[in-house]
């Protein structure tokens, strides 16, 4: 079974094999049968977790009455192990995909994240940066930590239950990577971070905030990648996501909140991608705070990359983020 890190050779960026997943559950079929059997109870494996197999990591608020379970993934993308450098295969490097790979479980089947309480949406703040703080603080090989929650199967939750995962990586991502250096070059050019720039602008040319609150404002990007892209960023911001104060979560709990309900009116209940991007976990530049600004990215899933996006890395939206944000809002 493969399971590692390669490094491109000519753009540098990493490419995860992870072979042991291809015997995940999955649905490839769609029709009413597939969605059907995607959606019962009977076959959920997050039911019964001991049953199931699965290794807990913790409870919340207990083991008897739990709402939320922190568990191991049982089809990992990357695996507990001793940390080791990158090695070179020929001309290539490679690294070993050591790391964690968790899944926090939510209590209810059929209760949806847009359908979570505000101070449910609060508990699972709370523990997305409790378990971001255990992985990145333990040892080594945590350079970057991902948390993020596939909604639908489409967006590829490859089980129907509520869930978010968080998984570490031993190399910077590419994506990480690219923003990283873009707004440091940013910062360096024209000494103010490119957040507040850009926050600063949306919130003068307001016609793509969708909703704000004392502490967060969500809005459709100028530059938005695929149609109804939304970003959430904090106004009092800070490169760690990890660290941001307790007081914050319910202000995070309820635009987020809004915002999915927004999107499942709006759109007919699409499936999406949420993740938070922050801080990489381990990181040489001690000014990240200067320049960089943690922030949540929700995709909802409406398009599928076609030839120019795939042959160019152009991305083609075909909605105007202006359209996009007045639906959204209005909804
Ligand atoms: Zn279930």
């Amino acid at each position: 079974m493969l399971n590692e890190f390669r490094q491109d050779l000519v753009s540098g960026e990493w490419v995860l094999f992870a072979t042991g997943r291809a015997k995940r559950p999955h649905a490839d079929e769609n029709n009413d049968v597939a969605d059907k059997e995607y959606k019962s109870i009977q076959n959920c494996p997050f039911e019964d977790l001991k049953r199931s197999g699965n290794e807990p990591v913790w409870f919340y608020p207990n083991e008897a009455d739990w709402r939320i379970a922190v568990i191991k993934n049982k089809f990992p993308a990357v695996k507990p192990g001793v940390c080791k450098q990158a090695t070179d295969f020929g001309p290539f490097s490679i690294q070993e995909a050591v790391g964690f790979h968790d899944v926090f479980v939510y209590k209810n089947h059929d209760q949806h994240f847009a359908d979570f309480s505000q101070e449910e949406v609060v508990e699972v703040i709370r523990s997305y940066k409790r378990r971001y703080r255990e992985i990145s603080e333990s040892e080594g090989c945590v350079r970057y930590v991902l948390i993020f929650h596939n909604f639908g199967r489409d967006a590829g939750a490859s089980i129907y239950h509520p869930h978010s995962q968080i998984i570490s990586m031993p190399i910077l991502p590419p994506d990480v990577s690219r923003s990283i250096n873009g707004s440091y070059n940013f910062y360096k050019e024209h000494k103010e971070r490119v957040y507040d720039v850009l926050m600063k602008w949306e919130r003068e040319h307001g016609n793509r905030t969708i909703y704000e609150n004392d502490l967060f404002i969500a809005f459709c990007p100028f530059v938005s990648k695929t149609p109804y892209e939304v970003r959430i960023f904090s106004r009092d911001s800070h490169a760690h996501f990890e660290k941001m104060p307790d007081e914050f979560d319910k202000y995070l709990a309820d635009v987020l909140l809004t915002v999915l309900k927004k999107i499942r009116q709006a759109l007919g209940n699409p499936p999406y991608n949420l993740f938070v991007h922050t801080a990489p976990a381990e990181t040489e530049l001690k000014s990240v705070h200067e320049f960089y600004s943690w922030h949540i990215e929700i995709l909802p899933k409406i398009k599928i990359d076609a030839g120019v996006e795939m042959g160019t890395g152009v991305d083609v939206n075909i909605i105007d983020p202006d359209e996009a944000a007045e639906l959204l809002r209005n909804a």
